[in-house]
């Protein structure tokens, strides 16, 4: 179905042009570009659409991202893979007016979008390691401000050869955000950090390059720049599109809620692979670097500020990188993408508006890009547009519900994970602090990961 010939396996370099072409298992294992960059494919594919869409989000992930593992010891494994990490639907819901609809990203295990990356990440890594026989432990570190966290827990939770180490500022998230990072234990740990993202972040990658830790570890990342991160995100997008061009005859108008630009740049890169995709609008919090750049303002990083939106809280988009490789020059971003902020006091009268407005109960993110609808309204656009809900409004209940005067129920996966305890260990906002509590864990790390593969499958 791919215009793309295999014969020529297509490498990934960095953004940064540091760095030999890559095969796609070494890019995967490694995460970031040895030279600070990020992985990019060393040229962007056109595919040829398939006459009618695949009928699962399963199929129609393993057919986009086939072009991309031509050259991995994965690809003949890719379908049974997908089936795997995409075992849960990204339904196209309509809104109140029928015509507008909502994409729900939110139905995996952690009720968030990164499910479904994290998830082909644990799959695509646990597999790369049975093929080269990697007999070590392999301890991902994860610095987190919520979503990301829960969901590369949830996907690596008693998978054998895999440990993760989970930082997250404590008091930042909501309640049940934090039960997400503490209620896995086995070969999770989770660490509530007394300070900020920023502080989790840099124990994070002061860990990642201490040699005399490494030596000791085997540590990687798996923070939202890592292709592994990137490419499956392509999937539901690629699905979605596919079947709404079956269905009404016309490309997707998208909406998404942005942080990193993790979610937004694999959205342009699907309509950049071809699949109908019309226009992409982002939608952020009151950390509007990304706004203010595109309405014409020099690219400018901002210190971080505190939203009800917290997975978005951003000053330095890490994926706006991708975005400048790809495009070249500020007037072809531009003309590619737009953006819109949305602040705390238009997040909350979104949430409260959103089920008499639109029928949906909204989480803070999804808030951000419903807004985004009502602007594009009052400008007078008249095309129908889907929304993309990143996360549930019930993993967000201590913002939402006041809000709309009533319960939001608890899907499933989220009710099983509140109904276990929690194994969160407090730490200091010190570098040293973290080094401590990996060092001396390896020998009784080894043993976890021992009894977790004697229970995984
Ligand atoms: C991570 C996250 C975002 C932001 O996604 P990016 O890929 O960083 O832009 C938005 N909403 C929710 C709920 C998230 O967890």
């Amino acid at each position: 179905m791919s215009s793309q010939s295999l014969s020529q396996p297509l490498s990934f370099v960095s953004t940064r042009h540091g760095t030999a072409p890559t095969p796609i298992d070494d890019a995967l294992i490694a995460g970031l570009a040895p030279d600070g960059g990020l992985y990019v494919p060393e040229r962007l594919l056109q595919l040829t659409l398939p006459a009618k869409a695949p009928a699962t989000l399963a199929e129609t992930a393993a057919w986009v991202l086939a072009p991309y593992f031509g050259g991995s010891v994965l690809r003949d494994a890719l379908p049974a893979l997908c089936a795997r990490a995409y075992d849960f639907d990204a339904p196209l819901m309509p809104l109140k007016n029928g015509r507008d609809h909502v994409l729900e990203l939110f139905h995996g295990p952690t009720a968030a979008f990164k499910d479904y990356a994290a998830r082909f990440l644990a799959e695509a890594l646990g597999a790369l390691r049975t093929a080269r026989g990697d007999t070590e432990t392999t301890t991902i570190l994860v610095a987190t401000s919520g979503d990301t966290g829960a969901a590369v827990a949830g996907a690596f939770h008693k998978r054998p050869g895999f440990d993760v180490v989970i930082l997250y500022p404590d008091g930042r998230v909501s309640p049940r955000q934090a039960h997400g990072l503490e209620c896995w234990g086995d070969n999770v740990r989770t660490f509530r950090v007394a300070g900020t993202f920023d502080d989790c972040q840099r124990m994070a990658k002061a860990a990642l390059a201490d040699r005399d830790l490494r030596e000791k570890r085997a540590l990687t990342s798996a923070n939202s720049i890592s292709l592994g991160r990137l490419l499956p995100q392509v999937a539901y997008y690629a699905h979605t599109a596919l079947q709404h061009m079956q269905a009404h005859g016309e490309a997707l108008n998208l909406i998404v809620p942005t942080g990193n630009l993790g979610n937004a740049a694999a959205a342009w890169l699907a309509r950049r692979m071809g699949l109908p995709i019309g226009e992409i609008v982002l939608a952020t919090n009151a950390n509007d670097v990304l706004p203010r750049y595109f309405a014409g303002a020099p690219y400018s990083p901002q210190a971080t500020r505190a939203t009800l939106a917290n997975a978005m809280d951003v000053g330095a988009p890490s994926n706006f990188e991708r975005l400048t490789c790809w495009l070249g020059d500020d007037k072809s971003l531009r003309a590619s993408l737009r953006a819109f902020a949305v602040d705390d006091d238009v997040i909350r009268r979104t949430i409260a508006a959103a089920p008499e407005r639109h029928g949906i109960v909204a989480c803070p993110h999804t808030a951000c890009a419903l807004h985004v609808l009502e602007i594009l309204r009052a400008k007078g656009d008249k095309r129908a547009w889907s929304v993309v809900a990143t996360a549930h409004p019930a993993k967000f209940e201590t913002i939402v519900e006041p809000l709309i005067g009533h319960a939001v129920p608890l899907p499933q996966a989220l009710a099983a994970c509140l109904a276990r305890p929690a194994h969160g260990e407090a730490l200091k906002a010190d570098d040293d602090a973290l080094k401590a509590r990996l060092l001396p864990a390896r020998a009784s790390a080894n043993v976890t990961a021992r009894r977790a593969a004697a229970v995984h499958d």
